[in-house]
């Protein structure tokens, strides 16, 4: 029989919590949210030995069990209920060498809510470069516990840690600290109101800030015994709590733990120098961006060629193997070609999230949030807000999700409403065939046009963000300030285990999550593209067939005027033409708008309508690009110039195009008000530039 426990990972950020989540689960992990919120849930499983096997969660960093945020107040909520089917059997509290002594506050925290709680040390491959020594057997016997030294990097101390693990069951449960030392009076009138219960637990749900939402804390306040004191007061035992606790941790350590710091000046803060410099900080994190760019687009650009002709000859095959039919066609220009869209933007993400994975991992992205801190307040946005800006180039999804470690209600807010301005993966796809398409192959100083040209959309999306974070700091009232501390971790080469897992993560849920509405939507573009209402299109032929019957006209180009007319006819051909008078200003026609219209839906389902359109109007097996190049207006120039092209690019920059963003803002900021401003204004603003781009450029 197996026996299944539950095990937490519990740790400031930083620590390397997701890293030994990493290194116990491998690929045996998933994904999900917190019920009712958006903070994000990892959880995996790992074999500890023949007969036992762990259910491992990587909860949200966090610095204390005095919550001031979401996030913690997830690993709150879950600590303090036992009913909680998550709730763990034992707690692994993952610190880090060097930081020891801060991590140590939260260790004594858990600890004292009576759980079994293994102290994880890691990082332990820094030891000897820092020149630190640990007295094990000491710490272990002061803390009553099992301590365990972990280097996730060289791979040391996880079978160790496994072992503990097996055997939970005999580690102590005592508190270190008694909650009397705190205030006498108050914990023992608590304790008299409320016999036979944990006074810790109790006063935890007493004094926590945040709103539980499986907890009941007015219980407690209702109770007519007990008064449970004014919140100055509560605060100010709170701080004595983290005094008496630091004296506690400091007297440990002075047995047990040992530095020389004549090592300590090193890398870092030589390195520190330059990339926090007034002047080369900015500089090297645009080359950074620079180099980022120029990659994407020129390193994917071989797998992409390569997954768009396989999927087109993949079609073509279909159509030749298989009877004609309904069923046929619904799977090689349906099907194939949703496929096919989904695909195609695999390599590119990929390579983006390989590079913010690297950047996070290596330290560096701390040191954009300090560099940005500065610039970024005078908009009403706070330096927590890059990594949402940033996250926001994926996807907003995460990005406004990302929010919730920003505490001040208005600076979130105005994060949330600009980040869907930055250039999110859906738009790249968009980007790149209308590049492709309408700007020159050319090298200025030895950078490619059109990856200048992408780049100078993804600054576009920044600034308007910026922009609009500041007309709204003004328009937003707000009752307090908020104060900003950024910690700065050590540089540190990346684990590639961690970004390969990252990678893999967000490909896999872009393919899953946006993949899905792309098919369907793909599938019933197809069959709005082959079935229409009236006469016209069930006649199609006869009508054409007569209209031509007294000129001497091939078979291909009669079946090909056919198939045109019925698209025309069809469902999607009627809503295209349908808006085509408000869109003809802004250069475009009634398939593009077919295109517009799909793409609120999901903006990269673009370049996959256009496909499907454009593959029942044309039986020649082409790529998508050609097709688009060799599509023509009434007097036979070109669809795509260079008007249209920077027109739509313009469009698709500032729309709010996409519904799953709109409901998540409506999720986090709990009303439609906020989604329906977003929804008209940025829909409007994109409307305006694309008009004005393309009346001066035609
Ligand atoms: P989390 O925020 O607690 O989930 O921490 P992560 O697992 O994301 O790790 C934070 C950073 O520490 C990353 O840059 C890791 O590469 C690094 N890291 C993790 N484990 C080790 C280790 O054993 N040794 C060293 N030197 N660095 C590590
Ligand atoms: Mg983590």
């Amino acid at each position: 029989m197996i026996k299944n426990i539950n095990v937490a990972l519990i740790g400031n950020p930083n620590t390397g919590k997701t890293s030994v989540f990493n290194a116990l689960t491998g690929l045996n992990q998933k994904v999900g949210n917190y019920p009712g919120i958006t903070v994000e849930k990892k959880q995996g499983s790992c074999r500890l030995d023949r007969v036992t096997k762990a259910r491992i969660l990587d909860l949200p960093g966090t610095y204390s069990i005095n919550a001031s945020s979401m996030d913690e107040s997830v690993v709150v909520e879950l600590l303090l209920n036992k009913n909680n089917p998550d709730y763990p059997d034992v707690a692994v509290v993952v610190t880090e060498v060097e930081n020891l002594k801060r991590n140590l506050l939260l260790f004594t925290q858990i600890k004292d809510l009576e759980i079994p709680t293994v102290l994880l040390i890691n990082m332990s491959d820094q030891m000897q470069r820092k020149g630190i020594k640990i007295d094990m057997e000491k710490l272990e016997e002061k803390l009553n516990t099992k301590v365990v030294l972990v280097s996730t990097r060289r791979n040391s101390g996880v079978d160790q840690l496994k072992q503990i693990l097996v055997e939970y069951r005999s580690i102590s449960t005592t508190p270190l600290m008694n909650p009397k030392e705190i205030d006498p009076t108050y914990f023992e009138n608590l304790e008299k109101a409320f016999p036979n219960q944990s006074l810790y637990k109790l006063w935890l749900v007493i004094t926590q800030d945040v709103n539980f939402m499986q907890l009941e804390r007015k219980k407690v306040e209702d109770t007519t015994h007990f008064k449970t004191q004014t919140k100055t007061y509560l605060k100010k035992l709170q701080q004595r709590e983290t005094i008496k606790r630091y004296q506690m941790i400091n007297q440990i350590l002075k047995a047990t733990y040992e530095v020389n710091r004549k090592e300590a000046k090193d890398l870092r803060i030589q390195l520190d120098n330059i990339m926090i410099h007034k002047f080369w900080g900015y500089a090297i994190f645009f080359l950074i961006l620079l180099m980022i760019f120029q990659a994407i687009f020129e390193w994917s650009s071989v797998p992409m060629d390569m997954i768009d002709s396989s999927f087109a000859q993949l079609s073509e095959w279909i159509k030749n193997q298989m009877p004609a039919g309904i069923l046929t066609d619904l799977l090689a220009e349906g099907v194939i070609s949703g496929l096919g869209g989904i695909v195609i933007f695999i390599p590119q993400i990929a390579f983006l999230f390989l590079f913010i994975s690297v950047l996070e991992e290596t330290g560096y992205m701390s040191r954009v949030v300090f560099l940005m801190d500065r610039g970024l307040r005078r908009f009403g946005l706070s330096g927590k807000s890059v990594v949402p800006l940033i996250s926001g180039t994926a996807c907003a999804i995460p990005a406004v999700m990302a929010t919730r470690n920003i505490e001040n209600w208005k600076e979130r807010l105005i994060t949330i409403l600009v980040v869907p301005f930055t250039t999110c993966s859906a738009r790249l796809p968009v980007y790149l065939i209308l590049i492709a398409l309408v700007i020159p192959d050319g090298r200025l100083l030895g950078f490619n046009y059109q990856g200048l040209t992408l780049m100078g959309l993804y600054f576009l999306g920044f600034l308007m963000a910026i922009l609009s974070a500041s007309v709204l700091n003004n328009f937003l009232k707000s009752p307090n300030k908020s104060y900003f501390v950024v910690e700065m971790p050590n540089y540190k080469l990346p684990l590639l285990k961690n970004v390969l897992l990252t990678v893999w993560e967000k490909t896999r849920s872009f393919v899953i999550e946006a993949g899905k509405i792309i098919l369907a939507i793909s599938i019933l573009l197809w069959f709005m593209a082959s079935f229409g209402p009236g006469k016209n299109f069930s006649n199609a032929e006869q009508i054409i067939t007569q209209e031509y019957a007294d000129q001497p006209i091939e078979p291909e180009v009669l079946e090909c005027k056919i198939a045109a007319f019925k698209l025309e006819n069809s469902y999607i051909g009627v809503l295209g033409k349908t808006i085509e008078p408000l869109i003809r200003p802004l250069g475009y026609d009634w398939k593009i708008g077919i295109a517009l219209i799909s793409s609120f839906a999901a903006r990269e389902v673009f370049v996959g309508t256009l496909a499907t359109i454009y593959s029942v109007e044309s039986d020649t097996q082409e790529t998508i690009k050609n097709r688009m190049a060799g599509e023509k207006r009434k007097n036979g120039l070109p669809r795509f110039n260079l008007a249209t092209g920077i027109s739509l690019m313009l469009f698709y920059a500032f729309a709010m195009q996409c519904m799953s963003t709109l409901a998540i803002v409506k999720k986090e900021t709990n009303s439609w008000k906020w989604p329906t401003i977003q929804l008209f204004s940025m829909t409007l603003i994109a409307y305006l530039a694309a008009l004005l781009a393309y009346q001066m450029l035609k």
